[in-house]
């Protein structure tokens, strides 16, 4: 496997990702600490550390040759340039509208907070439901709290933080989880190593999943 570069997002992404990979050979040579680009135990293999929102960006470029992301991820930045062609089954959680429990969200235009402005504007449209969105980076959860936004679109694992905030899941949006993907061109160019990567990592993703819990 050779002259393979892999995006990977910090956080729990990375931490989930790193067992996965190194059950198939490839580990970080030394310390990954804050370097942003690691070598591994396979030569030419070579592990990139960056925002999960650029993973879909290296990839579709080609200064990465495949990536890991969330299925939100890619949601929001559309696939184009992408395969997909893996579904890793980690970092599971789920895309949600929330909104303050008990509170009746208002009639006309709704005002939505959420970095997932896109799939947000996707999902309001198949529905007929006018939105403004409105883009924040982070602690979405406190938008409804201070008279920002009616709901917000945000990521929900335990629902802990929703309820610490007061609010409650209205509806559901995807079940998300972290796929591979696969730049187009490099998928032609280097077939054999991404394919070997492709099945090497679905034989370990299916022995994860089949494990006793
Ligand atoms: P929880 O309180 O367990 O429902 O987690 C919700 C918080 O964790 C929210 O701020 C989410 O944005 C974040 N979160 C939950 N699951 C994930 C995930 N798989 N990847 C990244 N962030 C997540």
């Amino acid at each position: 496997m050779d002259g393979l570069r892999i995006a990977v997002s910090k956080g729990r992404i990375l931490e989930q990702t790193l067992p996965l990979l190194a059950s198939i050979g490839i580990a970080p040579v030394g310390e990954v600490g804050r370097r942003l680009i690691v070598d591994t135990s396979v030569p030419g293999v070579q592990i990139i550390i960056i925002r999960a929102t650029d993973v879909p960006t290296y990839v579709a470029y080609g200064a990465a040759d495949a990536g890991i992301a969330g299925k939100d991820v890619l949601m929001e930045h559309g696939g184009e340039g992408l395969y997909e062609p893996l579904d890793l089954g980690i970092a599971r959680c789920r895309l949600m509208v929330a909104g303050r429990a008990g509170v009746q969200l208002p009639g006309g235009r709704l005002r939505v907070a959420t970095k997932y402005v896109n799939v947000a504007q996707r999902y309001y449209a198949e529905r007929g439901v006018q939105v403004e969105p409105i883009k924040l980076y982070g602690s979405m959860e406190l938008a409804p709290l201070v008279g920002l936004a009616d709901c917000i679109v945000d990521l929900v694992d335990t629902g802990s933080t929703l309820r610490a905030n007061g609010l409650e899941p209205l509806a559901l949006i995807a079940d998300i989880s972290s796929r591979l993907v696969v730049n187009r061109a490099s998928m032609k160019l280097k077939q054999t190593a991404l394919q070997r990567l492709i099945r090497e990592l679905e034989a370990v993703t299916r022995q994860v999943a089949d494990a006793p819990a």
